[in-house]
């Protein structure tokens, strides 16, 4: 098989990074390598990929920390939204050949301005950072950045097929990975009809959340 994918627990908060890579072509990613950069290029180093970009889905420092050390480990460059400053600047449609693997980076602001998501097409794998979660959504600051994250979600939801599988960055679900298809049927803020519902919904999530049973 020529797809490598592994999800793999860094630390932190829950927190996911992965390990994307051609086989065939022995070229691979690292995504969000934080908390355990080592143990990262270990695995890349196992699947025998040769490490070409460190890859952040936004610049929160639980998704960063790893990337000096990950970067040194592996002799990659940094790829990322315009506003890191990175070596390899994603802007949103960016695409960015991993071997055969092609990954495109859809810009999808909210819980931060500078958060992306990564969607591979073949295998139709989505990696969601901390914009889209399994049964909830990023946390936001405001009103204003609640809306700008509806409308990212929204937009997501017309870009990618239900059959995407959901990659996140934290462990924060029932199970550690979905699609959008179960997200948009079961997933709370999915389901909002509106804008509106879906700030309302933030708003009120903490006792929802306690409603629940929810972590
Ligand atoms: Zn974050």
């Amino acid at each position: 098989m020529r797809l490598v994918f592994e999800q793999i627990r860094s630390g932190g908060d829950r927190n996911f990074g992965y390990l994307l890579g051609d086989r065939e072509a022995g070229a691979g990613v690292l995504i969000d390598p934080s908390y355990s950069p080592e143990t990262f290029a270990e695995r890349a180093k196992a699947q025998s990929l040769t490490i070409t970009h460190v890859i952040n889905t936004h610049s929160h420092p639980d998704h960063t920390n790893g990337n000096e050390r990950a970067l040194s480990l592996t002799g990659a460059v940094l790829a990322a939204h315009p506003m890191l400053r990175p070596s390899a600047p994603l802007d949103d449609g960016a695409t960015l050949n991993v071997g055969a693997l092609r990954l495109t980076a859809h810009h999808v602001p909210g819980h931060c301005a500078d958060h992306l998501v990564l969607y591979e097409s073949v295998h139709r794998l989505l990696i969601t950072g901390d914009l889209l979660f399994v049964g909830k959504v990023g946390g936001t600051q405001n009103d204003a950045d609640a809306r700008t994250e509806w409308r990212s979600l929204q937009r997501l939801l017309t870009l990618v097929p239900g059959d995407a599988t959901v990659w996140p960055g934290h462990d924060y679900g029932v199970r550690p990975s979905s699609t959008i298809a179960l997200e948009r049927e079961t997933n709370p803020f999915l389901l909002c009809p509106d804008e509106a519902a879906f700030l309302r919904l933030k708003a009120e999530w903490p006792q929802v959340k306690q409603r629940l049973g929810l972590k």
